[in-house]
Protein backbone atom coordinates (compact mmCIF):
# COMPACT_ATOMS: atom_id res chain seq x y z
CA UNK A 1 0.00 0.00 0.00
CA UNK A 2 0.96 3.73 -0.71
CA UNK A 3 -0.26 6.97 0.53
CA UNK A 4 -1.31 7.70 -2.89
CA UNK A 5 -3.26 3.94 -2.54
CA UNK A 6 -4.99 5.25 0.84
CA UNK A 7 -6.81 8.44 -0.87
CA UNK A 8 -3.97 11.48 -0.45
CA UNK A 9 -3.80 14.15 -3.30
CA UNK A 10 -0.84 15.63 -4.73
CA UNK A 11 -0.43 18.61 -2.14
CA UNK A 12 -0.04 15.97 0.80
CA UNK A 13 2.23 13.27 -1.28
CA UNK A 14 4.61 15.53 -2.27
CA UNK A 15 5.30 16.72 1.43
CA UNK A 16 5.50 13.10 2.22
CA UNK A 17 7.80 12.72 -0.50
CA UNK A 18 10.07 15.09 0.72
CA UNK A 19 9.99 13.75 4.30
CA UNK A 20 11.53 10.51 3.09
CA UNK A 21 7.95 8.69 4.23
CA UNK A 22 7.53 5.77 1.77
CA UNK A 23 4.75 3.90 2.97
CA UNK A 24 2.53 3.97 5.55
CA UNK A 25 2.60 2.87 8.82
CA UNK A 26 0.01 0.34 9.79
CA UNK A 27 -2.24 2.77 11.68
CA UNK A 28 -2.02 5.02 8.89
CA UNK A 29 -2.97 2.60 6.89
CA UNK A 30 -6.40 1.63 8.55
CA UNK A 31 -6.78 5.02 9.96
CA UNK A 32 -6.16 7.22 6.90
CA UNK A 33 -9.13 6.21 4.63
CA UNK A 34 -11.76 5.67 7.82
CA UNK A 35 -10.75 9.66 8.63
CA UNK A 36 -10.76 11.21 4.55
CA UNK A 37 -14.39 9.31 4.81
CA UNK A 38 -15.16 11.53 7.86
CA UNK A 39 -15.37 9.07 10.36
CA UNK A 40 -15.12 9.75 14.40
CA UNK A 41 -12.24 7.50 15.16
CA UNK A 42 -10.95 5.70 18.38
CA UNK A 43 -7.52 4.74 17.54
CA UNK A 44 -5.38 2.21 20.30
CA UNK A 45 -1.64 3.35 19.62
CA UNK A 46 1.82 4.31 21.04
CA UNK A 47 3.42 6.73 19.99
CA UNK A 48 6.17 5.99 17.74
CA UNK A 49 3.67 4.11 16.04
CA UNK A 50 2.94 7.12 13.46
CA UNK A 51 0.08 8.07 15.08
CA UNK A 52 0.26 11.88 14.65
CA UNK A 53 0.20 11.64 10.50
CA UNK A 54 -2.68 9.20 10.72
CA UNK A 55 -5.08 11.73 12.29
CA UNK A 56 -2.96 14.66 10.46
CA UNK A 57 -2.78 13.87 6.98
CA UNK A 58 -6.40 12.90 6.50
CA UNK A 59 -7.28 16.27 8.64
CA UNK A 60 -5.26 18.17 6.24
CA UNK A 61 -6.30 16.99 3.56
CA UNK A 62 -10.27 17.67 4.35
CA UNK A 63 -9.21 21.03 5.44
CA UNK A 64 -7.42 21.91 1.91
CA UNK A 65 -10.95 20.58 0.00
CA UNK A 66 -12.69 22.88 2.11
CA UNK A 67 -11.13 26.02 1.17
CA UNK A 68 -9.84 29.23 2.81
CA UNK A 69 -11.45 29.93 6.90
CA UNK A 70 -14.12 31.85 7.63
CA UNK A 71 -12.76 33.43 10.35
CA UNK A 72 -8.85 33.61 10.94
CA UNK A 73 -9.58 33.70 15.10
CA UNK A 74 -11.92 30.78 14.46
CA UNK A 75 -9.51 27.64 14.79
CA UNK A 76 -10.63 24.46 12.47
CA UNK A 77 -9.07 21.65 14.18
CA UNK A 78 -8.42 21.61 17.65
CA UNK A 79 -5.88 18.99 18.57
CA UNK A 80 -5.33 18.32 22.34
CA UNK A 81 -2.50 17.03 24.25
CA UNK A 82 -1.38 16.51 27.85
CA UNK A 83 2.16 17.92 27.74
CA UNK A 84 4.40 20.79 25.98
CA UNK A 85 6.50 18.09 24.69
CA UNK A 86 4.11 16.46 23.15
CA UNK A 87 1.88 19.74 21.36
CA UNK A 88 5.61 20.81 20.11
CA UNK A 89 6.42 17.51 18.61
CA UNK A 90 2.46 17.01 17.12
CA UNK A 91 2.73 20.84 15.83
CA UNK A 92 6.50 19.78 14.30
CA UNK A 93 5.25 17.14 12.80
CA UNK A 94 1.91 19.12 11.08
CA UNK A 95 4.20 22.05 10.00
CA UNK A 96 6.06 19.37 7.78
CA UNK A 97 3.10 18.46 6.55
CA UNK A 98 1.76 21.77 6.01
CA UNK A 99 5.03 23.00 4.21
CA UNK A 100 3.25 23.96 0.74
CA UNK A 101 -0.22 24.68 1.48
CA UNK A 102 -2.01 28.20 2.81
CA UNK A 103 -2.47 25.98 6.27
CA UNK A 104 -1.21 27.70 9.49
CA UNK A 105 -0.20 25.90 12.82
CA UNK A 106 -0.11 27.80 15.94
CA UNK A 107 1.05 26.14 19.53
CA UNK A 108 -0.59 26.82 22.79
CA UNK A 109 0.97 25.18 26.11
CA UNK A 110 1.01 26.21 29.85
CA UNK A 111 3.86 27.52 31.50
CA UNK A 112 5.24 30.03 28.39
CA UNK A 113 3.88 33.24 27.70
CA UNK A 114 0.68 33.73 27.41
CA UNK A 115 0.50 37.83 25.49
CA UNK A 116 2.76 35.95 23.09
CA UNK A 117 0.39 32.80 22.72
CA UNK A 118 -2.48 35.53 22.30
CA UNK A 119 -0.83 37.80 19.79
CA UNK A 120 0.21 34.32 17.53
CA UNK A 121 -3.37 33.64 17.35
CA UNK A 122 -4.58 37.38 16.58
CA UNK A 123 -3.21 36.31 13.52
CA UNK A 124 -4.99 33.58 12.84
CA UNK A 125 -4.67 29.67 12.43
CA UNK A 126 -6.55 27.01 10.84
CA UNK A 127 -5.04 24.19 13.12
CA UNK A 128 -4.53 24.67 17.08
CA UNK A 129 -2.42 22.57 19.07
CA UNK A 130 -2.91 22.98 22.66
CA UNK A 131 -2.84 21.92 26.23
CA UNK A 132 -6.03 21.82 27.70
CA UNK A 133 -5.66 24.21 30.62
CA UNK A 134 -4.23 27.02 28.56
CA UNK A 135 -6.74 26.79 25.91
CA UNK A 136 -9.43 27.66 28.15
CA UNK A 137 -7.95 30.47 29.45
CA UNK A 138 -6.69 31.95 25.53
CA UNK A 139 -10.95 31.25 25.51
CA UNK A 140 -11.64 33.22 28.47
CA UNK A 141 -9.61 36.22 27.39
CA UNK A 142 -11.11 35.72 23.99
CA UNK A 143 -8.05 35.03 22.06
CA UNK A 144 -9.40 32.36 20.50
CA UNK A 145 -12.75 30.78 19.47
CA UNK A 146 -13.90 27.06 18.76
CA UNK A 147 -17.20 27.63 17.64
CA UNK A 148 -16.71 26.92 14.16
CA UNK A 149 -14.20 23.99 14.64
CA UNK A 150 -15.01 21.10 12.67
CA UNK A 151 -12.16 18.77 14.30
CA UNK A 152 -11.27 17.69 17.35
CA UNK A 153 -8.38 15.37 18.09
CA UNK A 154 -7.69 14.36 22.01
CA UNK A 155 -4.21 12.71 21.82
CA UNK A 156 -2.98 10.23 24.30
CA UNK A 157 -6.61 10.52 25.77
CA UNK A 158 -5.14 7.87 28.91
CA UNK A 159 -2.50 10.70 29.46
CA UNK A 160 -4.57 13.20 29.57
CA UNK A 161 -7.07 11.79 32.03
CA UNK A 162 -3.64 11.02 34.58
CA UNK A 163 -2.56 14.55 34.60
CA UNK A 164 -6.47 15.30 35.89
CA UNK A 165 -7.56 17.42 32.40
CA UNK A 166 -11.02 15.67 32.58
CA UNK A 167 -12.88 18.80 33.59
CA UNK A 168 -11.08 20.77 30.90
CA UNK A 169 -11.81 18.07 28.37
CA UNK A 170 -15.25 18.07 29.12
CA UNK A 171 -15.90 22.16 29.19
CA UNK A 172 -13.45 22.04 25.68
CA UNK A 173 -15.56 19.63 24.21
CA UNK A 174 -18.88 21.47 24.91
CA UNK A 175 -17.51 24.77 22.74
CA UNK A 176 -16.81 22.69 19.92
CA UNK A 177 -19.72 22.53 17.87
CA UNK A 178 -21.82 18.75 17.65
CA UNK A 179 -21.31 18.17 13.78
CA UNK A 180 -17.57 17.85 14.49
CA UNK A 181 -15.53 14.88 13.59
CA UNK A 182 -13.47 13.76 16.66
CA UNK A 183 -10.91 11.39 16.93
CA UNK A 184 -9.29 10.13 19.91
CA UNK A 185 -5.75 8.36 20.52
CA UNK A 186 -4.69 6.36 23.58
CA UNK A 187 -2.25 3.51 24.46
CA UNK A 188 -4.60 1.68 26.89
CA UNK A 189 -8.83 2.06 26.95
CA UNK A 190 -9.44 2.42 30.66
CA UNK A 191 -13.20 2.95 31.44
CA UNK A 192 -13.21 6.49 31.93
CA UNK A 193 -11.69 6.58 28.04
CA UNK A 194 -14.65 4.35 26.77
CA UNK A 195 -16.80 6.77 28.68
CA UNK A 196 -15.65 10.13 27.39
CA UNK A 197 -15.77 8.62 24.21
CA UNK A 198 -19.34 7.45 24.58
CA UNK A 199 -19.77 11.19 25.27
CA UNK A 200 -17.92 12.87 22.50
CA UNK A 201 -17.51 10.69 19.46
CA UNK A 202 -20.50 9.34 17.31
CA UNK A 203 -20.49 6.16 15.95
CA UNK A 204 -16.59 6.26 15.79
CA UNK A 205 -14.20 2.98 14.57
CA UNK A 206 -11.77 1.45 16.39
CA UNK A 207 -8.46 1.17 14.84
CA UNK A 208 -5.53 -0.99 16.28
CA UNK A 209 -2.33 -1.81 16.26
P1 LIG B 1 4.52 9.42 15.95
O1 LIG B 1 4.10 8.06 16.42
O2 LIG B 1 3.42 10.12 15.22
O3 LIG B 1 5.11 10.25 17.05
O4 LIG B 1 5.66 9.22 14.84
C1 LIG B 1 6.92 8.69 15.13
C2 LIG B 1 8.00 9.12 14.13
O5 LIG B 1 7.88 8.39 12.92
C3 LIG B 1 7.94 10.58 13.76
O6 LIG B 1 9.25 11.11 13.83
C4 LIG B 1 7.46 10.59 12.32
O7 LIG B 1 8.02 11.67 11.61
C5 LIG B 1 7.92 9.26 11.79
N1 LIG B 1 6.99 8.68 10.79
C6 LIG B 1 5.63 8.63 10.91
N2 LIG B 1 5.10 7.99 9.85
C7 LIG B 1 6.11 7.63 9.03
C8 LIG B 1 6.19 6.93 7.76
N3 LIG B 1 5.09 6.49 7.14
N4 LIG B 1 7.41 6.75 7.23
C9 LIG B 1 8.52 7.18 7.87
N5 LIG B 1 8.52 7.84 9.06
C10 LIG B 1 7.34 8.06 9.63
Amino acid sequence: TTFHDLGLSKNVLDALAALGFDKPTPIQEKAIPLVLAGNDLIGLAQTGTGKTAAFGLPMIERLLAEGRRPDPRNIRALILAPTRELVNQIADNLRDFVKKTPLRVVTVVGGASINKQSEMLSRGTDILVATPGRLLDLVARKSVTLTQGRYLVLDEADQMLDLGFIHDLRKISKLVPKNRQTLLFSATMPKLIAELAGEYLTNPLKVEV
